[in-house]
């Protein structure tokens, strides 16, 4: 195996609070020892499968652990590899993602295949900033592509990671309102053990998912002595929550979820086509009929769906000739 590369992000630039040498060696050494009693065997951290880590991380994004493990099964029994999904057709693509919301994302990844074929002979790029340059890559993913696919350093940072290193560094009791972006991000960079980010970045989203959850489990945790944050949960402060989304029923989530589920179940013999006329029956809009359509054009936009005069459909319009057949 190459060497691993150690990269500096941007947000190295900005201070991160001074964690003495000592203290991080302790929350390191600490928190990689509940980690090796306490891994989560997830197929895509020990793959070492640079294309396996970018399914697996942006399958994650706004996405429970539970449900991710789902959609990387199904995507990569469909799509085992960079060539076998920029070969794939969108609509095949949209409809292997199936119901795991957010579709722009299986979108993502068949353009960022798509890239990866054009210009690195289908394989994913091992350097950071033509990682970040894919569509749909953003830090995070980035980092889980350079740590679980090429063994590289690169520090995460996600929900639960702001969570852990907020609290035990900074004190703040619910550091995504607290505590800067930048500041976590140059703490995660600051505290990462050389050579271990396979394991350390792991250990922190675990770590939050199970101990340090909003609301901390202070008596059993590891780190609890090491903590800045432990004083006050001990003294009776909460957590403020994390604002949650809004409502999605009437949203335009929930809108284009159901013009999404119309076209996904849209009869292959049919092309994969019909009207907007009996689009918007199966939808139901109601009152609502110049959002949704409003809406289908934004699916359209976004590369998820698409509308040519009075006929739509999943993913990419088909060829002219095979649309006027689905026509008649
Ligand atoms: S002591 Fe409590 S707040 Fe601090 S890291 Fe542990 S679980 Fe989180």
């Amino acid at each position: 195996m190459p060497p691993a590369r150690t990269s500096r992000p941007s947000a190295s630039a900005t201070p991160a609070p001074d964690v003495p040498p000592a203290r991080a060696r302790a929350i390191q050494r600490r928190l990689l020892a509940w980690y090796d009693e306490h891994e989560e065997p997830f197929p895509w951290r020990t793959a070492r499968d640079p294309y396996a880590a970018m399914v697996a991380a942006v399958a994650a994004q706004q996405t429970q652990m539970s449900r991710v493990l789902q959609i990387y099964d199904r995507w990569m029994a469909a799509f085992p590899n960079v060539p076998a999904l920029a070969a794939a057709g969108r609509a095949e693509v949209l409809r292997v993602w199936a119901r795991a919301g957010y579709p722009r994302r299986a979108a993502n990844l068949h353009e960022a295949a798509r890239v990866c074929v054009e210009r690195y002979d289908g394989k994913l790029p091992r350097d950071r900033e033509a990682i970040l340059a894919l569509p749909g890559v953003g830090p995070f993913t980035a980092a889980i592509i350079q740590t679980f696919g090429f063994g590289d350093d690169a520090a995460a940072v996600d929900t639960n990671i702001v969570r852990v290193l907020g609290r035990v560094v900074t004190g703040d009791l619910q550091p995504a309102k607290e505590t800067p972006a930048a500041t976590i991000a140059a703490l995660a960079e600051r505290l990462l053990p050389r050579g271990e980010a396979s394991r350390w970045n792991p250990a922190l989203m675990d770590y939050g998912a199970k101990v340090c959850l909003p609301r901390p489990r202070c008596e059993e945790c590891v780190v609890a002595s090491l903590c800045a944050a432990r004083p006050r949960f001990a003294g009776g402060e909460t957590a403020e929550p994390v604002r949650a989304q809004g409502a999605w029923h009437g949203s335009d989530r929930m809108w284009r979820g159901r013009i999404m589920q119309v076209l996904r179940d849209l009869p292959e013999d049919r092309g994969h086509t019909t009207t907007i006329a009996a689009l918007m029956r199966r939808v139901q809009p109601g009152d609502e009929r110049a959002r949704v359509r409003a809406l289908l054009d934004g699916l359209a936009r976004d590369g998820l769906a698409w509308v040519e005069g009075a006929r739509c459909g999943l993913g990419s319009a088909p060829p002219r000739d095979r649309l006027g057949e689905a026509s008649r």
